[in-house]
């Protein structure tokens, strides 16, 4: 699939592109760039680069979709932190980015929010 494809779906949940040439998107502030591939296409998670930093905003909890700890990674990742950024939803369910962006992948057009089946946004 082309780039160019993918903004449409980008578009339904949230997301913009970053436009200029650069592969990545915009959501809720974060700017998420990929080097080498389409990011909806191909999860080639390790090739992503957040170009923000984060502090995380919730302990204690895990995440829905892969139950993992939001002090820990995504199964994707290797590593906690700025690579695997947890993100929220406008019904303020936190995920793993990489996590979310996997589930609204697979349930286009519309994705529901794992939790709660509300329509899924990311909370700008
Ligand atoms: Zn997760
Ligand atoms: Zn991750
Ligand atoms: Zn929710």
């Amino acid at each position: 699939m082309e780039w160019e494809s993918d903004e449409k779906e980008l578009k339904a949940t949230g997301a913009e592109a970053l436009g200029g040439g650069r592969r990545g998107l915009r959501i809720g502030g974060w700017e998420i760039e990929s080097r080498n591939h389409s990011i909806l296409t191909s999860f080639v998670l390790q090739e992503w680069h957040a170009v923000a930093s984060w502090t995380w905003d919730a302990q204690d909890e895990t995440c829905g979709i892969c139950r993992m700890d939001f002090d820990g990674c995504c199964p994707d990742c290797k590593l906690p932190g700025d690579d695997c950024p947890l993100i929220w939803g406008s019904c303020n369910h936190a995920f793993h980015l990489h996590c979310i962006l996997k589930w609204v992948n697979s349930q286009t057009p519309q994705a529901h929010c794992p939790m709660c089946r509300r329509e899924w946004q990311f909370k700008g």
